[in-house]
């Protein structure tokens, strides 16, 4: 037991509570962070690194994505630790002329927002053989977004804790909370192994197990693992320098119709090229609701694997060193939770789907600022009351 009182308690440690720790505990507030196994244990680190504009819906997704991004580039050169900060672009690739057509939409509904061409340009069948000699041959064309960029989610998350110690921080790991009690006055007791943790405000950052939390004070919140595999190459020559995905990525990830076979489409496999810095690569994706199982399915990896041949040829000749997957904390509307709950001092920062390692920067401080009293955004549309809303 702890006679001292936090001004703040998070409750996991992924990216996101990691994040949190560090704006948090910047701004001269005691924090504590309470992880039941140890950082980045969950799914912070069974992801890829990518930190993306061009997969984020035309509006207030997209705005949330380009500050995140800048945070993330300036904490590349704050931060003490470094987390293979690369700044190298993205590309979606069309397959047909219907992708072709929907993905210059995108484009133009993204630069009505932004500008022409600030970050979004349309790629026509040369300028995609001009970018990598590897791409099909059966492939239309494309879009670009120039200002994606890549991390090592793990590294971020170890980084950002490595700083926040700085500060008035402390790490709590082997912690899993079992109970959380409100104090008579204000604040709360979180409650772990038999030890009590004091604070005034409680942060539940706890990923595919936020719900599991929010119930510990009667709270629902709508958020489901959606599984997601990824293939590791040897090392190799590099296919293309570039993020790349296909276009209908976009449909698996806002579960849309595609043109793909049933089982494509089943597993919601669509091709995902990730460079690393070690120069493996890593070939993702799919999307599945079966459950907290993190166990490899076999039939995914070959689809996926199908998948990747189909839009670089050359991959039929290349070794895998290992296959992974972890599970993306899903919402009903794709947007992150980011707010307080009807538990007056009680918020969830959680539910970041396939984007919470991008948006990892933009939560940490947005909270932080929640945290302080000065918010300086609206960001009511990730208020948890919108499900209410909706039901009704
Ligand atoms: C295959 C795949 C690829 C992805 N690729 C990308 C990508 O390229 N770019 C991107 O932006 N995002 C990507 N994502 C999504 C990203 O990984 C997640 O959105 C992000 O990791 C979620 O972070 P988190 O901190 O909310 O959750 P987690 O990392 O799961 O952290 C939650 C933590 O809470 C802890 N916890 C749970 N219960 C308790 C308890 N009772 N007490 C204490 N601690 C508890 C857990 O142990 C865990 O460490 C991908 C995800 C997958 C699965």
């Amino acid at each position: 037991m702890t006679n001292k009182i936090y001004d703040v308690v998070i409750i996991g440690g992924g990216i996101i509570g990691a994040s949190i720790a560090y704006y948090t505990a910047k701004t001269g507030l005691s924090v504590a962070l309470l992880e039941a196994n140890t950082v980045a244990s969950g799914t912070s680190s069974k992801c890829d690194g990518n930190v993306l504009l061009i997969d984020k819906e035309p509006g207030f997704d997209s705005r949330m994505a380009i500050k995140s991004q800048s945070l993330i580039k300036e904490l590349s050169t704050t931060l003490d630790m470094e987390f293979e900060f690369r700044h190298p672009g993205s590309i979606f690739l069309c397959a047909n002329e219907d992708e072709l057509e929907q993905g210059y939409q995108w484009v133009d509904q993204h630069n009505k927002e932004n500008g022409d061409n600030k970050f979004f340009k349309k790629l026509n069948k040369e300028d995609l053989k001009n970018d990598s000699k590897y791409f099909s041959d059966h492939l239309r064309g494309g879009i670009e977004c120039t200002n994606d960029s890549t991390i090592n989610p793990y590294m971020l998350a170890f980084s950002l804790i490595n700083q926040a110690k700085k500060y008035d921080f402390t790490l709590f790991e082997k912690t899993p909370v079992t109970k959380i009690d409100r104090l008579q006055d204000e604040g709360f007791k979180v409650i772990s192994n038999d030890l009590e943790y004091k604070a005034r405000k409680v942060i539940n950052a706890a990923g595919i197990y936020a719900p599991q939390i929010g119930k510990l004070l009667e709270i629902d919140i709508p958020i489901v693992p959606r599984k997601g595999h990824i293939l590791v190459s040897s090392r190799s020559e590099l296919l293309g320098s570039r993020k790349i995905q296909e276009f209908g990525y976009l449909m698996t990830k806002f579960g849309k119709e595609r043109e793909a076979t049933k089982e494509m489409n089943d597993y919601g496999v669509a091709l995902v090229h990730e460079a690393t810095q070690s120069q493996n690569f890593l070939i993702g994706s799919s999307r599945e609701f079966v459950g907290y199982d993190t166990r490899v399915n076999h039939k995914v990896i070959k689809l996926m694997a199908e998948r990747a041949i189909e839009y670089f040829p050359a991959m039929k000749d290349m070794n895998f060193i290992r296959s992974y997957a972890g599970l993306r904390p899903w919402t009903p509307d794709n947007l992150p939770i980011i707010s307080e709950t009807k538990v007056s001092g009680f918020y969830i920062a959680a539910g970041h789907e396939g984007d919470g390692i991008g948006l990892s920067a933009i939560t940490g401080l947005w909270m932080s600022q929640i945290m302080t009293g000065k918010l300086e955004d609206d960001i009511s549309p990730l208020s948890i009351n919108r499900f209410e809303e909706a039901s009704r």
